[in-house]
């Protein structure tokens, strides 16, 4: 399964390499991929008009909410589990997939475990929205929720899928998307697909980080073609990696680990934001050019906003994401390329993000916007 996916994923890249746009000329080419897998990655890059005409600048963002698991978390799944079948460490039919995660990685685990044959383990936080639970309930992952703890807490869900990949024994494995540079590595792809869309015309790239492997990945390849474009951190509130971007303060790993700042509902935003410094985005720290703060309230907006103007309906940290797209368009001046992802598609956040008594709970209401400037964005 491994090789003909492979095989099948080098063609489609191939295809877009000749300057078809992907998906439509792959089609038309007779190019068809190879089961759910093949269907990962290469997704469209969108120039959102609003955010370019209010700018003077273009910004594209890549559609990471069409991949088959519905985030951009599938790229990351399928590196990790094809790096682990490459080097002999899974077994496939049969082996246990484990990670520790309330978020998307979780549900793309579970569906390339199912599409292997392979069975998966999810340990999450019991305070994570009930629908990933569910989802992976119907996906055939095994699911353990935990009360909350800090990371170094042994009950911590990263340090019970740890655990339960080494109880399994050979065979199985801990995807471990915090510290694997699979993860980084899936990202390199990422950079390729950017590069290749945009004829290299591309000025700038802004993401937000959770693990880090999608700013380190995308980073180190779009560097390596050229040192001049620009790599920003769009961070919310809550979380310390815009310290250690801007002010270089670098913990080790025992100090940050014992150092757990971020508290839940110091941000509504999901999958982004972190007090403790991974390998994945230590990776990316040397290539940083800055970082911006982005806040709830500009999240939320921009939510609004881009559904609004664009048609576009998506997560939190892909709002975030944009609200970070527009501030490097303003720090760079008129007639540059800003790059960004579109994490994942706003259905996965209907009882939060895309609530609107949830938001206004938090008084994070959007409000009935004024004629559509960007002024929400500070
Ligand atoms: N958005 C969502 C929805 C995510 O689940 C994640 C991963 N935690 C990210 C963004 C951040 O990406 P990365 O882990 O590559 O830094």
């Amino acid at each position: 399964v491994w090789c003909a996916y492979t095989a099948t994923r080098r063609s489609r890249g191939g295809a877009r390499a000749a300057g078809g746009n992907g998906r439509g000329d792959s089609h038309l080419a007779g190019c068809v991929v190879d089961g759910v897998l093949g269907a990962i990655g290469n997704t469209p890059l969108i120039r959102i008009r609003s955010l370019s005409e209010a700018t003077g600048c273009e910004i594209l963002a890549k559609a990471e909410f069409l991949n088959p698991g519905g985030s951009v978390k599938d790229r990351v799944a399928l590196q990790i589990v094809q790096e682990a079948l490459a080097e002999g460490r899974l077994a496939a039919p049969g082996g246990l997939i484990t990670e520790g995660t309330a978020g998307s990685t979780g549900i793309a685990l579970a569906m390339v475990a199912r599409a292997l044959g392979c069975r998966c383990f999810i340990a999450m936080p019991d305070d994570a929205a009930i629908e990933k639970a569910q989802t992976l309930h119907a996906l055939g992952a095994e699911v353990q929720r935990l009360r909350p703890v800090s990371i170094v807490h042994p009950d911590h869900p990263v340090n019970v899928a740890r655990r339960r990949a080494a109880a399994e024994g050979p065979g199985s494995v801990f995807a471990d998307q915090f510290e694997n540079l699979a993860n980084m590595r899936a990202h390199v792809q990422t950079g390729r697909e950017i590069w290749e869309q945009t004829g290299g015309r591309v000025d700038a790239f802004v993401s937000g980080a959770g693990t880090g492997g999608t700013i380190a990945g995308v980073s180190s390849y779009l560097k390596a073609r050229d040192p001049r474009v620009r790599v920003f951190l769009v961070d919310p509130q809550g979380s310390s990696l815009y310290n250690k971007v801007t002010r270089g303060v670098l913990y080790t790993r025992e100090e940050a680990e014992g150092t757990r700042l971020k508290n839940p509902f110091d941000t509504i935003t999901e999958g982004i934001g972190l007090n403790r410094l991974t390998a994945n985005f230590g990776e990316a720290l040397g290539r940083m050019d800055g970082a911006f703060r982005g806040s709830d309230r500009e999240a939320v907006e921009m939510a609004a906003h881009l559904l609004r103007a664009d048609g576009l309906f998506v997560g939190s940290s892909a709002a975030m994401n944009c609200v970070g797209a527009v501030k490097a368009a303003r720090r760079l001046g008129p007639g540059h390329t800003v790059v960004t992802l579109l994490c994942d598609g706003g259905q996965r956040h209907l009882s939060k993000f895309h609530n609107p008594e949830y938001l206004a709970q938090w008084g994070l209401a959007p409000a009935a916007a004024a004629a559509d400037g960007l002024e929400f964005v500070e």
